[in-house]
């Protein structure tokens, strides 16, 4: 009898367990529509030039580059550019020192983190998350011991922003509220507020004391440009108000398996910043001791070396530019093949998916008759088209909603 016959079998990851799906399935029309990964128009993953580079000198000096242990706060160099990536380089929070900043295993980490030194030092037990959100972050945030509650982010249709129900339920909460909010390019939805519905929350903010609590992870992808991505966070910093940021360069940097982020948290002066930091320093010792140097090194190359750094702006502007483009062509697509339905919420949708309405179902009845997979919320991701299934797409779609 084995020590471990009471463990059940637990469920598959349901985004995770996609791509085990599709490169099972022997269709040659197949298509996947669920990864979270960018995808070049051959549908291959891509290693960033930028970050091909920077390996290349990283690889020539090792003096520098080692593999000893990082610091429990992750590798400075690669802190001070992450910080510029967010805030800009001139912002006056980071010239006094305002803003601490500790490494973390990427964007994950960073929640995982992030929300147990609020559990343990800020006495948070709940966490308000968007309804949808990613699917992982009540998984993340309920490890640390908060609980997560849904605050309204789309209408009933599912596809536009309920701005009014958004703030009736920020003025609703309890004073010092802590609220996640995606800094761009919300995952699942596409769906982001524009300048003048961040600026408006500034004062409910202000007012109510409430913590915000930005999930970056797609920095560059909503709009191309990295600068106009950080808008929403540096309107808070402008304002002074304090925050914390979960920052990913999976996306944006390709770095997915070398696990590299970082938590930023402005505060209002350096005192305090510094004081944060020791704190959350030993949660990162007590959970998996000193973070991963490669991506870190990789980072801190790319956004350090002014020519890198370029065709780093080059390359996330042309990863942004595809999914644009594919996002373009399934609207059309979708327009002409199945014109009985309004596809405009794909087109007013920004960044790496494209929420489209169908239910589990219909999403369920294309991956078994047609051989597409997409998340049961009906999340397509736009990473998986190219000029050749866009048509097989949209025809897909039209045959499951008539
Ligand atoms: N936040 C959001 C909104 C995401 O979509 C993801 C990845 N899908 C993450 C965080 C975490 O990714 P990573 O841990 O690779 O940064």
């Amino acid at each position: 009898k084995s020590r471990f016959s009471g463990v059940v079998q637990g469920p598959p990851d349901p985004i995770l367990n996609l791509g085990v799906m599709f490169r099972a399935d022997p269709h040659p029309k197949k298509v996947n529509l669920g990864i979270g990964a960018y995808r070049n128009a051959e549908l291959k993953p891509e290693i960033l030039q930028c970050v091909r580079k920077a390996e290349e000198f990283i690889y020539k000096h090792p003096e520098t580059y080692t593999k000893e242990y990082l610091p429990l706060e992750g590798y400075v160099p690669f802190l001070k550019e992450a910080q510029k990536l967010i805030f800009g380089p001139d912002h006056v929070a980071l010239k006094e020192g305002r803003v601490c900043s500790i490494q973390e295993l990427s964007g994950s980490g960073s929640l995982l983190i992030s929300a147990d030194f609020m559990h343990r030092l800020l006495g948070i037990n709940k966490i308000y998350i968007p309804n949808p959100t990613w699917g992982n972050h009540g998984a993340l945030i309920g490890k640390a011991l908060c609980e997560t509650e849904k605050y309204t982010y789309l209408g009933a249709d599912g596809l536009y922003i309920d701005f009014e129900g958004m703030k009736k339920d920020f003025l609703a909460m309890p004073d010092g509220s802590v609220i996640l909010l995606h800094a761009c390019a919300h995952n699942p939805s596409g769906v982001d507020l524009n300048e003048e519905q961040w600026r408006e929350l500034l004062p409910i903010f202000k007012k109510k004391q409430h913590l915000p609590y930005f999930d970056c992870a797609y920095q560059g992808f909503a709009t191309g440009d990295l600068d106009k991505d950080a808008m929403a966070m540096r309107l808070f910093a402008d304002e002074g108000i304090e925050f914390i940021i979960c920052q990913s360069l999976s996306k944006n940097m390709g770095l997915y398996g070398e696990r590299c982020g970082a938590i930023h948290i402005h505060t209002v002066d350096k005192e305090t910043a510094d004081r944060v930091a020791s704190q959350v320093k030993r949660i990162v010792r007590a959970t998996h001791s000193v973070s991963p140097c490669h991506g870190a090194y990789i980072a801190s190359v790319v956004l350090g070396t002014p020519e890198l750094f370029e065709l780093f702006k080059e390359e996330v502007k042309k990863m942004a530019g595809r999914l644009l483009d594919m996002r373009k062509k399934i609207y059309d697509a979708l327009s002409k093949t199945a014109p009985e339905k309004n596809w405009d919420h794909v087109i007013y949708q920004r960044g790496m998916f494209s929420f489209t309405g169908l239910d589990s179902h219909q999403v369920k009845m294309l991956a078994d008759e047609y051989h597409i997979y997409m998340v049961s919320s009906g999340r397509m991701a736009l990473t998986g088209l190219n000029d050749g299934n866009i048509q097989y797409v949209a025809d897909s779609i039209k045959a499951e909603e008539v």
